[in-house]
């Protein structure tokens, strides 16, 4: 599927379906050739300049004549044209934009292949922009991280992925590892002569500092994974304690019925909401309790399924009650997931009761004082999410969002901590060059210096049309 192909390839760049406009991508050495055999003005232009826009109608062509070869007006159209190394792909590009209906966009499409276009596969224009050098895999990924971002941190994300911040992280290990591997393969040239090329002192040291550096990069992986999916949130506890009204708060709306009848809430109910430029998932569950409904049995076992889906636990509480030993118990099931308790209901409580619901909770709990009664409450809760996800940094930092980036920095470290392991128990070279190129490997791997079909199509598959 990806051969490098120098054919001229042609998609809608915009989302299918009625618009004011669409913008119709053409690729390739005929792009400009193309699109003067359906656009008047520009067949008549001597010179048409890059990054220029030109108003033009778009027309059909005749059958047989070459001669006056325009015949039935399809539609006015702006294009736009990006020579050779100066366009997204780095091929020569131009841009139809026509009006956003689709009879319109499939009658210049059907021309254009008429012509000797082919429709673009999903992500080709990036794939070719990779190929010609114009992006690396990790620009190539923070594309599509890009078109699908929702908030303004997954979007600050991708753009500094795709300004390079963190390519440049990976390409200066490669440049340090290159160094490691160079001089420990001279060594072994050289060892038969006793010479030694590089002090094994110096080579721990720069592969800890590189291992550190690696470290940092897939710990990243966390935060940025979080921000460009949002974190999921389960809000569990007893019926009646202020899920839904919690919810309600949280998501600033009226999505959730709220009653004093418990078992209201039978089914979850889900939404999105954004607090200070991160996107939060955030379900409210069936109450959990024992019972003989069918119907909240469902629901319930829903709750749980969701709950082991979720990022965060938050096990609401309600202050006023005596027994909590239900919610506990389900917490303490829930070892490995991030939870904090959130005791509902203080408006209701005394300072005194609040120290002694505090006791009754234990101490190695992270727990706050809410009241879906006070707007308040919706910071305090977004602040104790944020403290149990640990570091949700994104302004300065170059963090990595794709789990093939992961997998491969994760690998590379591994290779490395195997590495150092090795030099330290002095081994022998021929190991200490097997495991350095291994990691190497992986680290090209991310950058797209080294690249084989199952990476490319990991990397292009999810693509839309036209990108
Ligand atoms: P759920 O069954 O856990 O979803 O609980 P609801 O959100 O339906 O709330 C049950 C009852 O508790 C309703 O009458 C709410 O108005 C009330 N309630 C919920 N949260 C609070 C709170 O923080 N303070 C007070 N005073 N009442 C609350």
């Amino acid at each position: 599927m990806w051969n490098r192909s120098e054919q001229t390839i042609c998609a809608i760049s915009t989302p299918q379906g009625v618009g004011g406009l669409a913008v119709i991508r053409i690729s390739g050495v005929e792009a400009l050739s193309v699109c003067k055999r359906i656009s008047k003005s520009l067949n008549k232009k001597k010179v048409i300049e890059s990054h220029r826009a030109y108003f033009s109608e778009i027309f059909s062509l005749s059958e047989n004549s070459s001669e006056n070869a325009f015949v039935n007006k399809i539609d006015e159209a702006v294009i736009t044209y990006f020579a050779k190394g100066k366009s997204f792909t780095g091929e020569e590009t131009v841009e139809i934009s026509c009006h956003g209906s689709k009879f319109i966009v499939q009658q210049i499409l059907e021309l254009l292949i008429s012509c000797g276009c082919r429709m673009a596969e999903r992500g080709e224009f990036t794939y070719r922009a990779f190929m010609n050098g114009r992006l690396d895999l990790v620009q190539a990924e923070s594309v599509l991280a890009l078109i699908e971002s929702q908030n303004q941190a997954s979007a600050i994300v991708a753009l500094r992925q795709l300004e390079g911040h963190v390519s440049k992280q990976f390409a200066e290990l490669i440049s340090d590892l290159t160094w490691c591997l160079a001089h420990i393969e001279a060594s072994i040239d050289f060892s038969e002569q006793g010479i030694t090329v590089v002090d094994t002192g110096v080579l721990v040291k720069k592969l800890e500092s590189i291992a550190e550096a690696l470290k940092t990069l897939t710990h990243s992986y966390q935060s940025g994974k979080l921000i460009k999916d949002g974190i999921k949130v389960a809000l569990i506890g007893e019926p009646n304690v202020g899920k839904s009204s919690l919810l309600n708060l949280l998501l600033q709306s009226d999505k959730a019925i709220v009653t004093p009848i418990a078992g209201t809430t039978r089914d979850a109910i889900e939404g999105d909401t954004l607090y200070d430029g991160v996107k939060y998932s955030i379900s409210d569950t069936a109450g959990l309790r024992d019972t003989d409904d069918p119907v909240e049995i469902i629901g319930i076992n829903k709750s749980k399924t969701e709950a082991s889906a979720a990022d965060v636990l938050c096990f609401i509480l309600d202050c006023s009650q005596k027994d909590w030993s239900q919610s506990l118990r389900l917490a303490q099931e829930q070892k490995n997931l991030r939870k904090i308790f959130l005791l509902n209901k203080a408006d209701i409580t005394t300072e005194e009761h609040r120290a002694e619901l505090l006791g009754r909770l234990g101490q190695n709990n992270a727990a706050i004082f809410t009241s879906a009664l006070k707007p308040d409450s919706r910071a305090d809760i977004f602040a104790a999410i944020k403290a149990t996800v640990g570091s949700l940094e994104y302004l300065n930092e170059a963090l990595i969002s794709s789990a093939r980036q992961y997998e491969q920095a994760a690998y590379s470290f591994e290779m490395i901590s195997n590495c150092i392991h090795e030099l330290k128990q002095n081994t022998g070279a021929e190991f200490v060059a097997m495991y350095l190129k291994e990691s190497l490997l992986s680290l090209q791997k991310i950058l797209g210096q080294v690249y084989d079909d199952q990476i490319m199509d990991r990397v292009f598959k999810e693509f839309c049309l036209g990108k």
